[in-house]
């Protein structure tokens, strides 16, 4: 399986977000470039010349990047891995923008 193949695309992670010790708060505000109705990236093979904001998820960051969620399928990959380190927070979906 190649590395992209284990993403899940449930799109958390195109949402903004505001990190705290336990909580992860996923507001309504979503990347410009995020197809909702397909949930999918409209332009992902050039979503990095594209989106300033938009970060690839390598083994490092689904190891220590504290803003992707408990559930992120890479998450789960670096937990069966064991070298997961955040603890998880708890998700709090936002209705503000
Ligand atoms: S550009 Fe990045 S953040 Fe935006 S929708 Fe695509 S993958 Fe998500
Ligand atoms: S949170 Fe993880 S599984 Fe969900 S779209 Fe982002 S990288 Fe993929």
């Amino acid at each position: 399986m190649k590395w992209e193949d284990i993403c899940s695309n449930c799109g958390l992670c195109c949402h903004e977000k505001a990190v705290s010790k336990d909580f992860l708060i996923i507001f309504e505000s979503v990347c410009d470039f995020y197809d909702e109705k397909n949930k999918r990236c409209s332009v992902y093979d050039e979503r990095f010349d594209k989106c300033d904001r938009c970060l690839k998820v390598t083994p490092l960051r689904a190891a220590f990047a504290s803003y992707l969620p408990s559930s992120c399928a890479y998450v789960l990959w670096a937990k069966r891995h064991h070298i997961r380190f955040p603890r998880d927070k708890e998700v709090v979906l936002s209705s503000e923008a």
